[in-house]
């Protein structure tokens, strides 16, 4: 254990306004749970949350899925900078710890920003010969791709806001708010 004291932020003043509801989440989850299930072809899926943003929505999604289904954990890095592409600049920090090659994969992701870690994860994944691969995501904001990607499956459609709740972060709060919202960015509360 170290002793680094972290600033604990103005919790409700950076929680801006709402934009996706709790509910409007549920209906959503149910829906494309429904719509994985309903697809299911007797072989096994695998789905592969990123960490840490998606595990609130792992954990939802599953259990939305009503077929046999497994669950596989990755922890991807980004380092890219804002203006720069630098080759492999994802760094993969935990992986998969099994043969993904029997599987219908599909990779469970919070929101697509610049679409770099995707781009990577995928073309990490693809090369490992799954029976299928597929990218689903809680959200997406298209107006902010730095590279060409396109998520087979998207719940939400939003602007450039930086968001947080149900399981993504600013600083690492904010995972355990039950809905979507706009973050607070003015200085001073
Ligand atoms: P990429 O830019 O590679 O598409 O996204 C990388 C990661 O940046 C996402 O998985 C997510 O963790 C983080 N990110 C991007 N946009 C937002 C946002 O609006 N809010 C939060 N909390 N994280 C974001």
């Amino acid at each position: 254990m170290n002793n680094v004291t972290k600033t604990i932020p103005e919790f409700n003043s950076k929680i801006k306004r709402v934009i996706i509801t709790e509910d409007e989440i549920k209906a959503a989850v149910a829906k494309v749970g429904k719509e994985i299930s309903d697809g299911y072809d007797g072989r096994p899926i695998l789905l592969v949350s990123i960490l840490k943003g998606a595990f609130v929505f792992m954990a939802d999604i599953l259990r939305a899925i009503t077929v046999p289904c497994e669950v596989g954990f990755m922890c991807a890095k980004s380092y890219y900078s804002n203006s720069t592409v630098s080759a492999g600049a994802v760094k993969i920090t935990m992986d998969l710890d099994q043969d993904i090659s029997n599987y219908h994969v599909i990779i469970v992701e919070d929101i697509v920003d610049t679409g770099r870690t995707l781009r990577d994860v995928v073309n990490l994944l693809k090369a490992r010969n799954p029976l299928s691969l597929r990218v689903l995501t809680l959200l997406d904001k298209p107006s902010r791709r730095k590279v060409e990607f396109t998520a087979d499956i998207s719940l939400f459609t939003i602007p450039d806001y930086f968001v947080i709740g149900y399981g993504l972060d600013c600083g690492e709060f904010y995972r355990n708010l039950p809905y979507i919202a706009e973050y607070n960015e003015e200085k001073g509360e």
